[in-house]
């Protein structure tokens, strides 16, 4: 069956809207995707047919929350072939790093120790591993990107030594679109006993992420980047691992007794989900599994790479365009700079003509530096991407170069 994306885009009500007057090329997709209407009609639905506080009630709309929140937490780990006590609700992959952090990680760190990362990641893969380390003594490592945007997987492997407490790494590059080596990666790190955590928040919308057979001990994921709902996701963690961290926030739901002399914890995942959750996040979660199951993960990366190339066959006659980001069977992102151009111009030109991109430091400052650079211009596919898309951001770059150089 071919790739029907007309029929596809009909799925997504925001893309009929105009913006500043013209058609809407949405382009911004790492930033967060659009939500089709089963989404959208999902959420509503649990709203206006289900809507109760789910675990601790007998009557008959709780049920109703609770079997359907609760039948979420298995489509999910079903989706990700995980166990369903594997799955952690969080807030998106922001949160279940910290959680890991804080509760995996912090209790185990010693003065002296290193965490290693790669000088591609995301803020919010840096951030939270600087801040226990400051408060423990250990250090924040972080392996090269060679001059394609890919790992310097020597490099990598030669600052892995008896001192490294953790790894952490994207999954695919929100800034590059490079797909981390994380097999090899995980291979590595295991043999020296060491846990891994990988930051998948660009990578389930587009690669088919199988956690069992992947072996991280840790993975995360935002629902917004997967034609979910925005503040929601999760953090899958290997039942052992899970199972010796203590809680991280306290709350209702986490415990299985309290009392003033001591409390005690509920088992994972539950452990670790304190208060009322997102239970209309969580079936959105699903609706977009199931969404993205009818088309088909593999259907939708044959789509966006052979988009990929067009685009990046397209960029090539626009004057004194460098991209960012080149490697080996990168994903559909294309990072560019312009000679002469600030970044923020080009965007607020493109957005005149209807095309959405991103234009900053990608809260990637590290790889901004490491390219001696302080912004990109991205553009980020989805499923519902067209060449017409393309078409329309190449017209537009055309017109927005000219207008610059005046
Ligand atoms: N990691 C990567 C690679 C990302 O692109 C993002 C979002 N831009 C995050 C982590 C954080 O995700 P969230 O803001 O949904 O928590």
């Amino acid at each position: 069956m071919s790739y029907d994306v007309e029929r596809i885009r009909a799925d997504f009500p925001i893309l009929k809207e105009k913006v500043r007057g013209k058609r809407l090329a949405y382009l911004d997709n790492a930033a967060t995707t659009q939500k089709p209407r089963a989404v959208i009609e999902a959420i509503t639905r649990y709203y206006e047919t289900s809507n109760a506080n789910v675990h601790r009630a007998v009557h008959e709309l709780a049920e109703r929350a609770t079997t359907q929140y609760e039948g979420a937490r298995d489509r999910i780990a079903k989706f990700f072939n995980a166990q369903r006590e594997e799955v952690v609700f969080t807030r998106g992959s922001t949160e279940a790093i910290n959680l890991v952090a804080y509760s995996f990680l912090r209790p185990r760190l010693k003065e002296g120790d290193e965490i290693l990362l790669t000088g591609m990641e995301h803020h919010s893969n840096i951030v939270p591993w600087q801040l226990i380390a400051a408060q423990c003594g250990a250090k924040v490592i972080a392996a090269p990107v060679l001059e394609d945007g890919s790992l310097d997987f020597d490099g990598w492997r030669a600052r892995l030594n008896e001192r490294t407490r953790f790894v952490a790494v994207v999954h695919v590059s929100n800034t590059l679109g490079t797909i981390n080596p994380v097999t090899e990666i995980i291979a590595e790190a295991k043999q020296r006993d060491i846990p891994v955590l990988v930051d998948g928040a660009q990578a389930v919308a587009h690669l088919k992420v199988d956690f069992a057979a992947l072996g991280a001990d840790f993975y995360t994921l935002s629902a917004h980047k997967l034609y979910g709902p925005t503040g929601f996701g999760c953090l899958m963690g290997k039942r052992a691992r899970l199972d010796a961290m203590p809680p991280w926030h306290g709350g209702g739901d986490m415990i299985r007794t309290v009392s003033f002399e001591g409390s005690t914890w509920a088992e994972p995942p539950y452990r670790f989900e304190a208060g009322t959750p997102d239970m209309a996040g969580a079936i959105g979660l699903a609706a977009a599994l199931d969404y993205v199951e009818g088309i088909g993960l593999g259907a939708i990366a044959v789509h966006e790479h052979s988009l990929l190339l067009e685009a990046t066959h397209a960029l090539q006659d626009i004057p004194g365009l460098q991209l960012i980001g080149t490697a080996e069977g990168k994903g559909g992102i294309l990072s560019f700079v312009i000679q002469g151009a600030n970044a923020q111009d080009v965007g607020s030109l493109l957005d005149q003509q209807g095309v959405a991109v991103r234009t900053g430091h990608h809260c990637t400052m590290p790889l901004m530096a490491r390219f001696g650079i302080s912004a990109t211009i991205r553009a980020s596919l989805a499923c519902y991407n067209s060449q017409e898309d393309v078409m329309q951001l190449h017209s537009a770059l055309i017109k927005s170069t000219r207008l610059l150089r005046m």
